[in-house]
Parts: C-alpha cells; sequence; structure tokens
C-alpha cells in the first residue's frame, strides 16, 4: 500500500505543560499574538490526590483530524478538504469566513486569522511533512510526548504504540474518528 495514513499518538503522562509545542507551533505557522488565536494548546486537568500527595495531568490538543469531518461537511465553498493522506486543510482563498466550521468542530480547533482573512487551525505542519520533516510541536517537545507517523506502514511507531497500548481519542461520542490518539497508562 502506497497511501499513507497519517496521525498523531500522544503519551500525556509525558506532559510536563512546558507549552513549547505551543511556542514551536506559533514560531513555525506565524500564528498571531492574539486572544484566541491558537493552533494548539494544553489543558491542565484537574488536581488529583490528597495534600500533600497532589498529581496533575496535561492534556496537549489540537485538531484532531477528524476523518469523518463535521468542519468539511459544512463549508459551502469547500475550503475545508482532506488531503490523501488525511490530513484536513484549510484553503485561504476560498474561505469566506462564514465561520460555520468553528461552529460545527467539536474541539473548539478553529479560530479566525486576521491577517490572512480566514479561518486557521493545525496543519499538522503539512509543509514540513513534504519535507520529510515531522510537525514543529513533536520535533520540539522536550518529553516527546507527541509521536507522528504513518498508520498504513505496520512497522512505523505510531502503528506499534497502537497495537501494544489501549487509548482514547477526544469526544468519541461525536463520531468523528479522530487520527489524534491519546495512550491509556
Ligand atoms: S512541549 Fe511537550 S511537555 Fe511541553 S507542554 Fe507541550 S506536550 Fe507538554
Ligand atoms: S478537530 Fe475540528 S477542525 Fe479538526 S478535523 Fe475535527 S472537526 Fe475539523
Amino acid at each position: 500500500m502506497n497511501e499513507k495514513r497519517y496521525a498523531i499518538v500522544l503519551d500525556t503522562k509525558k506532559c510536563l505543560n512546558c507549552k513549547a509545542c505551543t511556542v514551536a507551533c506559533r514560531v513555525e505557522n506565524e500564528v498571531p499574538h492574539e486572544d484566541g488565536a491558537y493552533r494548539i494548546w494544553v489543558t491542565a486537568l484537574e488536581l488529583q490526590g490528597k495534600f500533600p500527595d497532589l498529581h496533575q495531568d496535561f492534556e496537549p490538543s489540537q485538531c484532531q483530524h477528524c476523518q469523518n469531518t463535521p468542519c468539511e461537511s459544512v463549508c459551502p465553498t469547500h475550503a475545508t478538504y482532506k488531503t490523501p493522506e488525511g490530513v484536513v486543510l484549510v484553503d485561504y482563498d476560498k474561505c469566506i469566513l462564514c465561520k460555520a466550521c468553528m461552529t460545527a468542530c467539536p474541539y473548539d480547533a478553529r479560530f479566525v486569522h486576521e491577517h490572512h482573512k480566514a479561518i486557521d487551525k493545525c496543519t499538522m505542519c503539512y509543509h514540513r511533512l513534504a519535507e520529510g520533516r515531522e510537525p514543529a510541536c513533536v520535533e520540539t517537545c522536550p518529553t516527546k510526548v507527541r509521536v507522528f507517523g504513518d498508520l498504513n506502514d505496520p512497522n512505523s511507531q505510531v502503528s506499534k504504540l497502537l497495537d501494544t497500548n489501549r487509548y482514547y481519542r477526544l469526544k468519541e461520542d461525536r463520531n468523528t474518528n479522530p487520527r489524534l490518539y491519546y495512550i491509556i497508562k
């Protein structure tokens, strides 16, 4: 099989909430420093345990690159589309800023890019993938929370991680079939 099926597998237990991923993404993709403009974010989950044995987990997130794409279905101009590898992208030139996709996305993954006058979101750093490089967040994370790869390659690290670990995906009840997988530990 020649076609690739890109995915990201995350081990959130490794996340330090250092936000290096969000900074790397902002620099790589020229995400503006404006309120609500983000392609990637880290949520601090509830504190667990009792003082002094407290513990907190962090959940990095971004566009889930759903394969059942509500954002794509509602887009009247087909500005939102999927690449052959399953990466969900936005064609700025076709976007009329109706914001239907922002409402349809269950993950709040989209924002208005004021400079491009179009909707923006995580692209899995598609421009880097074409050069054989990993997404900036994957490369930068000091603890390697994310692993990027091809699900159609049984020897890829993502395939092996999913074969040998239990995992969940965000908001599975929405039937979006995301390509981001969160390992359960
Ligand atoms: S760079 Fe890695 S460790 Fe730091 S916040 Fe992002 S995912 Fe967590
Ligand atoms: S997370 Fe939102 S923007 Fe990304 S593919 Fe899914 S519905 Fe679309």
